[in-house]
């Protein structure tokens, strides 16, 4: 750790008088699980932005989370900060609308993150590459700076390392990932009780949208490629959030042949937002083009193209980044 910026990021934190914590659009449960844990930590200081709506509002899996309650949206975030910190937030894109005035506004702007595409984008910027998510990040923080970890951050912390880790399934989860787990379990948390709440809380309605979608799956380059697009009419008949297209693209992954799975969802009819993952290949390369990120086998673009005009483009790429 070079203490010099977690210094200064301490300094900062010292003398501001309102503080903004933002998570990224479509949040996940590392960038709201990392957020409740700082405001935890923060106390009245800060407020909490989760970057939706207030129609959409915060995600229905991860209500329990502490202090999600307070949490402000889009539609009711006034410019009144001297310091925003970003949590879990791959690139400065991810940040929209209102919250990105009050970003570029700032006196200070802070970025804690774990994606190796972030390019510093803020003044001052902590970005651990090769941490599991951001919840590992800040827990780490907390740590070299002696803060105490109630049983409610625990949990946070907790909620960010296990969704990101795909319960401790991918590779980025490293024997450190687990030990922390386990110092967050001893501090409190409820294992088996949070992986319920993240996992097992999924409506009727969304698992009979996912299977009307995936029962539509185009397979290309001899199942290699599994692509699924999600237009507008199918988000509607379903009366769809955000969260039904969630697990969707890992579903597909889990096919034997499946090297890279994609899912395009359309908005506006002229903007497609699409999710790959893959078992093998390295789908940063795929989303380059497209000015997207993430990580080597779960990564992430919005490009500006009705659906089926994004899909040719997308597909395009994945066939000369896998060599097909
Ligand atoms: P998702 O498919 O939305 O779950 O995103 C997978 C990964 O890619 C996450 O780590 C995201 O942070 C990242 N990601 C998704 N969309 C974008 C984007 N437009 N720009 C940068 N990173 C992204
Ligand atoms: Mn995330
Ligand atoms: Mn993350």
């Amino acid at each position: 750790m070079d203490n010099s910026i977690l210094n200064k990021i301490f300094d900062e934190i010292d003398v501001a008088k309102k503080i903004l914590i933002v998570s990224h659009v479509n949040p996940d449960g590392d960038t709201l699980g990392t957020m409740c844990a700082l405001k935890l930590f923060l106390k009245q200081k800060a407020d909490i932005l989760i970057q939706t709506d207030a129609k959409i509002g915060i995600p229905d899996t991860y209500k329990f989370l502490p202090a999600i309650n307070e949490a402000k949206n889009l539609d009711n975030i006034e410019d009144i900060y001297d310091l925003i910190i970003a949590v879990d937030v791959a690139s400065i894109d991810r940040i929209v609308r209102k919250a990105r005035i009050i970003f570029d506004n700032a006196k200070m702007t802070i970025n804690i993150d774990h994606h190796k595409t972030n390019n510093g984008y803020a003044k001052l910027n902590w970005v651990v590459g090769d941490a599991s998510s951001a919840g590992e990040v800040l827990f780490n923080i907390f740590k070299e700076k002696n803060i105490q970890i109630t049983k409610d951050m625990a949990d946070c912390l907790y909620v960010s390392i296990l969704t990101d880790t795909g319960c401790f399934r991918y590779e980025n989860t490293k024997s450190e990932t687990l030990e922390i787990a386990a110092q967050l379990i001893k501090l409190g948390v409820n294992n088996s009780d949070i992986a319920k709440k993240c996992y097992n809380n999924k409506t009727k309605n969304l698992v009979l949208f996912q299977s009307s979608v995936i029962s539509k799956t185009e397979f290309l380059f001899n199942n290699k490629v599994a692509v699924v697009l999600i237009n507008e009419s199918d988000l509607n008949k379903f009366d769809a959030t955000n969260e039904y297209t969630e697990g969707i693209a890992e579903t597909l992954r889990t096919i034997k042949t499946v090297e890279i799975s994609a899912v395009l969802k359309e908005s506006n009819n002229q903007t497609t937002k699409v999710s790959l993952r893959s078992d093998n290949v390295d789908v940063c390369e795929v989303v380059k083009r497209f000015n997207g990120g993430g990580h080597i086998h779960a990564a992430g673009c919005t490009i500006k193209k009705p659906l089926k005009i994004a899909k040719e483009l997308l597909v395009c790429e994945i066939e000369r980044c896998l060599n097909l």
